[in-house]
């Protein structure tokens, strides 16, 4: 294996522009775009095969939390229940303590949801009698506050009418991409040939890590 991504290492973060070069061979780096959304840089000095592998990384081995099990008690609304659980499962939810957890595939409690790898949440909305009630994901309720549904969003989930009613509870389990897209805390991840041993590399983040995180914990499982 090449030492590709050595320099990420020492800079775990992306702070600014230039400040991932490094002085000597075989790998360097040149940040071009590092926004909340986006991140693009030239890679020098490496091979098509180890950015590819990155690239999977990236995509498929981060960890992350999302909603996993959806029970629905009562949905009197325009909407299947499928179509909900599937929106709740895109909702992004943040978890400082994610090394707490078990992964949903590797717990003992074969993918039911228990204190190790899950943490509950419910949800329940009745439809406003004067307006049309939108259920988003501030309706989420958790009481565990090792997560929490990425905030200053209110990404939309649907909308009730008056006597319309959902009432459900599941559980936010931890898993990766590989698993479901869900847990991938990438929506995009390219790269370019630019020139001889020269490639565009970029990226964009779901917004629940930042690019800085995603680089290296996607080189952390590269080196492993
Ligand atoms: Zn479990």
């Amino acid at each position: 294996m090449t030492d590709i991504c050595t320099p990420f290492l020492v800079e775990t973060s992306i702070p600014s522009k230039d400040s991932l070069k490094v002085e000597q061979p075989p790998f360097s780096v040149e940040m071009e775009i590092d926004q909340p959304e986006l991140c693009q840089f030239l890679v020098h000095n490496v091979s098509a095969g180890d950015l590819s592998r990155l690239r999977t990384v990236m995509m498929s081995q981060i960890d992350l939390m999302a909603i996993d099990i959806v029970e629905v008690y009562m949905n009197s609304s325009a909407l299947p229940d499928e179509t909900i659980v599937h929106r709740l499962g895109l909702v992004p939810i943040l978890c400082e303590t994610i090394e707490d957890f078990v992964g949903v595939n590797e717990c003992e409690c074969d993918e039911k949801g228990c204190n190790e790898c899950s943490i509950p949440f419910t949800m329940e909305v009745y439809g406003n009698p004067l307006t049309k009630t939108a259920i988003t994901s501030d309706d989420i309720v958790l009481v565990d506050v090792r997560c929490m549904v990425l905030p200053g969003n209110r990404f939309p989930l649907l909308y009730l009418r008056e006597g319309e009613h959902v009432r459900l509870d599941g559980k936010i389990m931890k898993g990766n991409g590989r698993l479901h897209s869900k847990w991938s805390p990438v929506s995009c991840v390219v790269f370019k040939k630019v020139e001889n041993d020269t490639f565009r590399f970029s990226f964009e983040s779901t917004g629940l890590l930042s690019n800085g995180d995603i680089l290296e914990q996607a080189l952390k499982v590269f080196y492993a």
